[in-house]
């Protein structure tokens, strides 16, 4: 694979050329700006540049409004509601962990449900933010039906990404962040992209039976849950608790809604935060949870989730980045 070096700055730069000239605000722009260019600094490759033409058509399309200004509403002592106005999840989500780090800081525990948001990222950013912050963090969203229940053969569930943070202090936060799909669907796309084969038990192809060639399950085939009937529950759960408990569509039926054009479904999400230091009446938490951290940190063959990132977060210098892909952006910027 050719690749094209980038300094983080050029990227942030391209990315941000190819919203504006899709008609993004100076706002909405910077902010989905940061999150591609932080998926790349971190090596979420799946979630980085390579989503910016599916950014750029649901602007040109008319299915995102790059103006939205998205809308915080306190509901109770504990609980907001986020309008994201159909306009990109970045901005959003940069106001509502904001909005709701104060809550639970305050209150111990807040929630936070988001409707009308475009989600085309991980979600480490939005659980990252409030560790830092000193809280303990959840969210999960949905997206379009691409993934069986364990046993069936209909696709029910988007691929449902759930992403959990605990504080550190004076340490980046710990941060698990992973679909409840067997494999994202964007790196089904970039393995058919590559050339590259999946691991059997990731999805079957069109007639239902199991393969290893991504592009027979991103063209027309089905996305398995991970983990069978475990990770079947789980993307259950993430799928109840961003659709009707928030008030927003099921997977299924955001599909039915969506154009199709490649960009960002309209969906919910919901979002958590928790003092430990409330919780636990215990000055002295993150002694104790550090104790376990470390033990972990120690034992051969483990590594914390979130340590590849954090580890990659700390080369400042360019990236080595897809040639085609670099080339396709530049010309959404130019
Ligand atoms: P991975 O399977 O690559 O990783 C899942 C988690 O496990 C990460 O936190 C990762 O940490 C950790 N991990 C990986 N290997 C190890 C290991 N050996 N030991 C300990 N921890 C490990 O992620 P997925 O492919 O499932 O998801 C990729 C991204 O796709 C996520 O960011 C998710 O939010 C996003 N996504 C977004 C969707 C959307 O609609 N917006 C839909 C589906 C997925 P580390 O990062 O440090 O490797």
């Amino acid at each position: 694979m050719a690749t094209t070096s980038l300094t983080l700055d050029e990227i942030y730069d391209l990315v941000y050329g190819a919203l504006r000239n899709a008609g993004s605000n100076d706002e909405n722009a910077c902010a989905v700006s940061r999150t591609v260019t932080h998926a790349e600094r971190d090596g979420s490759h799946s979630h980085g540049l390579f989503r910016v033409a599916g950014y750029v058509n649901s602007l040109k399309s008319g299915k995102v409004d790059g103006n939205a200004d998205p809308e915080i509403k306190k509901v109770s002592p504990s609980v907001i509601r986020v309008d994201a106005k159909n306009g990109h999840a970045p901005l959003a989500l940069e106001r509502a962990t904001s909005a709701l780090a104060e809550l639970a800081t305050a209150q111990g525990i807040a929630a936070c449900a988001i409707v009308r948001s475009h989600h085309f990222a991980a979600l480490w950013p939005e659980t990252e933010a409030l560790a830092e912050k000193g809280l303990v963090a959840l969210t999960g969203v949905n997206y379009k039906n691409w993934v069986a229940p364990a046993g069936g053969s209909e696709p029910i569930f988007g691929t449902n990404p759930l992403s959990f943070a605990w504080p550190r202090p004076s340490k980046t936060p710990l941060v698990f962040d992973m679909a409840t799909a067997a494999m994202a669907m964007g790196d089904i796309q970039i393995a058919a992209r590559d050339g590259k084969q999946v691991p059997l038990g990731t999805g079957l192809n069109g007639e239902g039976e199991p393969t290893t060639d991504p592009s027979q399950i991103a063209n027309g085939g089905i996305l398995l849950p991970f983990g069978g009937y475990k990770g079947s529950a789980i993307a259950l759960m993430v799928e109840l608790m961003a659709s009707s408990m928030v008030g927003e569509a099921f997977s299924y039926e955001t599909a039915l809604s969506d154009n199709d054009d490649g960009g960002p479904a309209a969906g919910g999400q919901f979002l958590l935060a928790i003092s430990p230091a409330i919780l636990s009446g215990n000055p002295h938490w993150a002694t104790h949870s550090e104790e376990l951290l470390a033990k972990l940190e120690n034992m051969e063959g483990v590594r914390l989730p979130g340590a590849r990132r954090h580890q990659n977060r700390l080369d400042t210098g360019p990236r080595d980045v897809n040639s085609e892909l670099v080339e396709t952006v530049r010309n959404l910027a130019s």
